[in-house]
């Protein structure tokens, strides 16, 4: 499922080629997403301008002026922008030149195209439909019911040590459960933030309330880093993250436990271990974390 890295990745590369462009047709071949695509979406957005693309969490908005076109990739979604003629049916998107894709998107998955004015798409390809695409007047966005109840990003000065302090006081949930949840801190998923706790040297499962100062310190800082190197490096693809050009992430060569139970900790040579938290795996390594 794409975190915080892989959006953000996303948001830098179209930020550099979509931005200014102006929307001149949408189609919308599967409108059931995790939430269906409005009937209304494709007249709305016919003739705008993609004046900026910013991040919320794991969420990509398109800024079109008084209105933002929410975005959000699911478990298996990719926003690719692809050159291809206008009208595009049938046409492979590999003929377009654009999309250097190693991992081909199966087009059948493409749900929802906006042609743009220089003869270039923006696609939305989901094989497993729990993304959701959203129109939503710019002066309602705070109180969209996607964003209003995320916590501070987790790449914000706002995500300190005093803040993560005082929501672990008094909780008994485990530390895991607590940095994937948005409420408490936006962008964070399985991968990410198995990733921030080994290099914190500490275990999944620790109750949140009986973390010391050094150890909240240690997962506040290695978040940051990790995260800032994730996307450095394109963001991380499992299964089918592709980017903006169709390529996928550089980062999975450098996670150290996610997804590696029962190989050897890269550090330690210990064996990974695997325990469910809140229905999620969670790899840690028994000596490195403590
Ligand atoms: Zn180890």
């Amino acid at each position: 499922m794409p975190e915080l890295p892989e959006v953000e990745s996303l948001r830098a590369l179209l930020a550099r080629s979509v931005v200014g462009r102006v929307i001149t047709k949408v189609e919308v071949r599967e409108p059931r997403l995790r939430r269906p695509v409005r009937p209304q979406l494709a007249a709305a957005l016919r003739d705008r301008t993609i004046r900026a693309i910013r991040r919320r969490a794991k969420y990509l908005l398109l800024d079109l002026g008084a209105d933002v076109l929410l975005i959000h990739l699911g478990m298996s979604g990719s926003l690719t922008h692809r050159r291809e003629p206008q009208g595009g049916d049938g046409v492979e998107p590999r003929s377009a030149g654009r999309l250097d894709s190693a991992v081909r998107l199966d087009p059948r998955h493409d749900h929802v195209k906006l042609m743009l004015d220089d003869s270039s798409a923006l696609v939305y390809n989901d094989p497993r439909r729990f993304g959701l695409i959203k129109l939503l007047p710019r002066a309602d966005l705070g109180a969209a019911e996607e964003l209003k109840a995320l916590g501070p990003d987790a790449l914000s000065d706002a995500f300190n040590a005093a803040y993560l302090a005082a929501k672990a006081r008094h909780r008994r949930t485990a530390i895991k459960n607590l940095l994937m949840d948005q409420r408490v801190v936006a962008g964070l998923g399985n991968i990410y933030a198995a990733e921030a706790l080994f290099r914190a040297g500490v275990r999944p499962g620790r109750r949140a309330a009986a973390l010391t100062p050094a150890e909240i310190n240690r997962i506040v800082d290695a978040t940051g880093a990790l995260l800032r190197e994730a996307i450095g490096a394109g963001g991380t693809s499992f299964r089918n993250y592709l980017d903006a050009r169709g390529r996928p992430g550089r980062f999975a060569p450098r996670l150290m436990v996610y997804a590696r139970a029962g190989e050897r900790c890269y550090v330690c040579s210990t064996l990974i271990r695997s325990r469910v938290l809140g229905q999620r795996s969670s790899c840690y390594c028994p000596r490195c974390q403590r």
